[in-house]
């Protein structure tokens, strides 16, 4: 692994990846899955690894300029208070925000409504060579809609597949996607919210509906625990993000993302035109001046 791995014990592609016998109610929202170092430390990775990922990043786009079809589709669900906000801050604010294409999904929209819930997800997906950030995302039609029951339990039934199938379909056309949920506990959401009570700077992003979605959270978890069995594929995993630590957090998606595009190799377009004549030309009017 080198030098990009100094402070991972073992890399989060695997501790955090959401595999088959993963129980949420076994899920500490505090722990540093493979992480040595403390926040001091992972500062100083975060620094190194952006840089890393900023360069990758332009890569993608210039890629996107020059006739490639890929692109990558970042993910981030959560329950209130998470830090999804955090993460597109810190981590999507990395790279060079001409390359990034970043959707927030709320509670659909009159015109979202009159189609079917894919619509607005189809809409908003990367172009190429962009980084495309979902706040929010196809998710919440198996999340709040069940918990709610939006619709009948056959209609929000039947979308697990109806995803894994998406995906799969999205994938294949060259979009790599990275699904992060940030899993906060239910104390700590708690302290959040009062802390956005707390402070003047903070009451915008305060909900007085986060206090009764709070009263589902055992319903939420359910459906986040169906999510996990039903939708984390080979094509398209979910990652389990503890963000008890919103350091801890911030770190852990910087290096899911910086390793899904050193997954991707990603190489500087090759010149289209002729390097030396070009070379050549720009001599000779020098000399000429
Ligand atoms: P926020 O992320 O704080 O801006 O809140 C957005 C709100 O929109 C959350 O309460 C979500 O549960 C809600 N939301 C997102 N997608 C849907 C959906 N498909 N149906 C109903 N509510 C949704
Ligand atoms: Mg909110």
């Amino acid at each position: 692994m080198g030098k990009k791995n100094l402070d991972w014990r073992s890399s989060p592609t695997e501790t955090l990846r959401v595999s088959a016998n993963f129980s949420i109610a076994d899920f500490d929202c505090a722990s540093t899955p493979g992480f040595t170092g403390d926040e001091y430390h992972a500062g100083s990775l975060m620094g190194r690894r952006g840089k890393e990922l900023s360069d990758l990043q332009e890569r993608l786009f210039a890629e996107g300029r020059s006739g490639g079809t890929r692109s990558v589709l970042l993910v981030i669900q959560g329950m209130d208070t998470a830090g999804k906000g955090g993460i597109v801050r810190h981590v999507v604010g990395l790279v060079d925000p001409q390359g990034v294409q970043h959707h927030s999904f709320g509670v659909p929209t009159e015109e979202e409504k009159a189609h079917d819930y894919m619509w607005r997800i189809n809409n908003a997906l990367p172009t190429p060579g962009q980084i495309g950030v979902f706040d929010r995302s196809h998710y919440e039609d198996v999340l709040v809609v069940r918990v709610h029951n939006y619709v009948q339990p056959t209609v929000w039934g039947k979308r697990y597949d109806e995803i894994n199938a998406w995906e799969a379909k999205v994938v294949a056309s060259g979009t790599r996607i990275v699904k992060c949920a940030l899993m906060v506990s239910k104390e700590e959401q708690l302290n959040r919210l009062e802390e956005r009570l707390d402070q003047s700077d903070k009451y915008w992003k305060y909900n007085p509906g986060d206090l009764d979605e709070r009263g589902y959270w055992d319903a939420y978890m359910e459906a986040y625990q169906a999510a996990f069995d039903r939708c984390s594929t080979d094509v398209a995993p979910w990652y389990a993000i503890p963000a008890d630590r919103k350091w801890f957090a911030r770190l852990a998606v910087t290096e899911l993302l910086t390793q899904a595009l050193e997954d991707m190799n990603v190489n500087w377009p090759a010149a289209k035109f002729d390097v030396q004549a070009e070379k050549q030309r720009v001599a000779a009017l020098r000399g000429s001046n």
